[in-house]
């Protein structure tokens, strides 16, 4: 009864304070209760005393708790309620003189919940020393429940500044500040974006909360719980996942919690309080999350995380809103929201749909980021729990350069960003203004700047962007985007193509890169402990030479009477490229023994990614046509990180001592054994790192298409002798070198 009357009170064409007057009051009387007080958490991170039946009205707005202070922010702290007889004698009381409170012994408070996070209080008082049940706690949870969510979907005014009714402190700029919020990960694909909210893996809607029928809902819930039971055990009985270790574990770990007495008795409390069983399902997952936000044990937090996955097919079984992946429709400003993606997940969304794409984890190195990158969507990694917050179709701000994601973005935030979406087409229109001209500093060194490719859909970057050619085309792209590995003739077309737009500029093409985080589909490969230094690379195409036989096949067909220059990606030792390249020359005898035309040059050279390779450079270069440095593996390795890993995303800098001595020993080497060399990975593509290679020696990057107007810019104004002086010095001190390259570039001019 109480349930469905708030809801009536909320939808009522009152004032929001008016609303939550009522409210108040209905809860303090239906709770016998003399107070009832209700407080939202700020954006400042202080509990507001919203409205109150029982305590002083003139403490309405004035009061304020911090998080951890007092009873109430005891609850806020925990999310947890707290229930006490004689409230004042306990440690956390704290005594506010301005709300009266002094003449109430008994409390009961519990946190608004709202997607695994606290945004408010609900609190109740009594005068005389009460016992508050069980049953009653639990219905102050619900109503709680309900409220949180009236709170956090309160439509805004229309009015605006100027317009009479609109008080800028009122409650509406408070409810809009509440529900907006912002979330710092990483940018991993530049780029700004409006949109609205598609999640990745969608999530359940609820449409109805208050149960009509309590018994029903109690069965409903039983028949769901057996069935996902069921569901389990039917995964863990079936043949294919009789070996599969991991996933095992997983799933047993799930149905050890689809027996939990303790989660299943939570689940049926919420159903007898009141809450269909789909509600009482989604409030039990809030407080779990609410949980998980505060354990830091990652063994516990990845069982509360398997908790959280089961309770999504519980919900799916109590709605029966099975959606398969796939079947969305999209809006035409979508920004899909993943806690991880790979990047053939990304390439399955309708590119001309697609705006942007915030992951809860990830870095910039990972392929999602690289595919990200070369569509030209704007991503955002590492943005925490971003999930937990955000509802689809929420509208969303994010901003690649800066790593930050508005959700239900305020207005100010808006007018701030469309300013800065002007700004930034007046930047491109600078970077636009310098492609027909050559990259060549003020001490006249000419750098040679291509860009990074691996899809059709990167070709007319070559002439948006002005580069000199493509440096790396990542031939893996083609096999990761296709659900069968591509035949002969498909690859040959895709190289031709290439070839036939880039003209006389030099692509450089790289053989298949799988393994690690790139897995085909179609390619069965065994599970491994470190996939990052598994079968990859060159490796895995020398284990089934057939996959790099027709690749080269290919290639060799494709650049008939043309320029072929081809690298070889992770090469650890001179054999493992010594036999990469006889390769080659068999299916080029094979070529010239059926007739056909080879190509007019063929250049082979390699990848360097991994240290070993470096300290056999004197013996390697004789051997080779040119030497492309993959910065992103070869960091990886050289550091000991997994560049996937967020944790490690800005942790080692590339501009320390020990990797630049690194750069500079290699390209030393390049440069005393004559053999071109050029940078590939994403170090090329930032200018303040560029400028660090350029002062190392390096006169060749290869980057993405959008980071050719801000390296050029770079180049152009840059001093290049000035910056060989800083890293020189650098090395030579066991120094770090960032500071003092941004200091000379804001003393030079530099844009960086
Ligand atoms: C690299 O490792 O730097 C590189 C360019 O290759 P990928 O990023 O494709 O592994
Ligand atoms: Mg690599």
């Amino acid at each position: 009864m109480l349930l469905r009357r708030l809801r009536e009170i909320m939808a009522e064409p009152k004032d929001t304070q008016a609303r939550l007057d009522m409210v108040v009051r209905a809860i303090a009387a239906n709770m016998v209760a003399e107070v009832c007080s209700l407080y939202l958490l700020r954006a400042n991170g202080l509990l507001e005393l919203f409205a109150t039946e029982g305590l002083n009205p003139e403490a309405i707005h004035q009061t304020h708790l911090k998080v951890g202070e007092g009873l109430v922010g005891l609850i806020a702290e925990t999310a947890d309620y707290v229930s006490l007889p004689d409230a004042q004698a306990h440690p956390h009381f704290a005594y506010r003189p301005e709300t009266g409170e002094e003449i109430y012994k008994s409390l009961m408070g519990v946190p608004m919940l709202r997607g695994g996070r606290v945004i408010g209080v609900l609190v109740v008082q009594n005068r005389t020393m009460r016992h508050y049940e069980e049953e009653e706690v639990e219905s102050l949870q619900t109503i709680a429940m309900l409220l949180a969510e009236v709170v956090a979907s309160e439509a805004l005014p229309e009015t605006k500044p100027g317009i009479e009714g609109w008080t800028p402190s009122g409650i509406s700029a408070v409810l809009a500040e509440a529900r907006s919020h912002r979330f710092l990960g990483r940018g991993m694909a530049e780029g700004i974006a409006f949109g609205k909210v598609v999640l990745h893996a969608p999530r359940v809607d609820i449409t109805h909360i208050i149960a009509t029928d309590v018994r029903a809902e109690r069965v409903l819930l039983d028949n769901s719980l057996q069935d996902l039971l069921k569901e389990v055990e039917g995964m863990l009985s079936s043949d294919k996942l009789a070996r599969a270790g991991e996933h095992r574990d997983v799933l047993e770990a799930y149905q050890m919690f689809a027996k939990d007495r303790g989660w299943t008795n939570r689940l049926r409390e919420a159903v007898e309080s009141g809450l269909t069983a789909a509600a009482a399902a989604e409030r039990v997952q809030m407080e779990n999350r609410a949980r998980m936000q505060r354990v830091s044990d990652p063994y516990l937090r990845e069982r509360l995380q398997d908790l959280d996955d089961l309770s999504n097919r519980l919900l799916r079984h109590l709605t029966g809103q099975i959606q398969p992946p796939g079947s969305l429709q999209l809006p035409d400003d979508t920004i899909v929201l993943a806690r991880n993606m790979g990047p053939t997940e990304l390439l399955d969304y309708d590119r001309s749909k697609l705006k942007g794409v915030v992951v809860e984890e990830g870095s910039d190195t990972s392929h999602v980021a690289i595919v990200a990158r070369a569509l030209e969507i704007p991503m955002v990694g590492g943005a925490a729990y971003i999930l937990d917050w955000v509802e689809p179709g929420d509208s969303i701000i994010l901003d690649g350069e800066l790593g930050a994601v508005y959700v239900r973005p305020t207005e100010d935030v808006i007018a701030a960003y469309t300013e800065r979406m002007a700004m930034r087409a007046r930047k491109q229109a600078q970077f636009d203004a310098l492609r027909g001209l050559p990259a060549v500093t003020r001490d006249g060194l000419a750098i040679r700047l291509d860009i990074n490719a691996g899809l059709i859909v990167d070709l007319p970057h070559l002439d948006d962007t002005g580069a000199d050619g493509i440096g790396l085309f990542r031939t893996e792209l083609q096999f990761l985007i296709s659900a069968l590995f591509p035949r002969f003739e498909v690859q040959r077309d895709l190289y031709g193509r290439v070839l036939d737009v880039a003209g006389n500029r030099r692509v450089i093409f790289r053989t298949l890169d799988v393994g690690a985080d790139k897995t085909l589909p179609y390619l069965r490969q065994r599970g491994e402990e470190n996939p990052a230094l598994g079968w990859r690379g060159t490796r895995l195409a020398m284990e089934r030479p057939s996959l790099l036989k027709y690749q080269l096949r290919a290639l060799l067909a494709a650049a008939a009477g043309r320029e072929l220059n081809l690298m070889f990606p992770m090469i650890s030792e001179i054999a493992e490229f010594r036999q990469a390249r006889a390769m080659v020359d068999t299916e080029l005898e094979r070529l010239t023994r059926q007739g056909l035309a080879p190509p007019a040059t063929l250049n082979i050279g390699t990848m360097l990614e991994v240290p070993s390779l470096v300290w056999q450079l004197p013996h390697l270069l004789p051997l080779v046509d040119f030497i492309s440095i993959g910065s992103n593996d070869l960091m990886q390795f050289f550091y000991a990180y997994d560049r996937e890993n967020p944790k490690f995303a800005g942790r080692y800098d590339s501009l320390s001592a020990p990797s630049l001595q690194l750069m500079q020993y290699i390209v030393q080497q390049c440069d005393l054994h004559r053999v071109p060399v050029s940078v590939c990975g994403e170090l090329a593509s930032r200018p303040l790192e560029a400028m660090a290679l350029i002062g190392l020696g390096y006169r060749s990057l290869s980057m993405s298409p959008m980071s050719i107007g801000p390296v050029k810019l770079m180049v152009m104004n840059l001093n290049a002798a000035g910056a060989a002086e800083i890293v020189t010095r650098g090395v030579a001190l066991n120094q770090p070198v960032r500071e003092q390259l941004v200091e000379f570039a804001d003393r030079n001019n530099i844009p960086y």
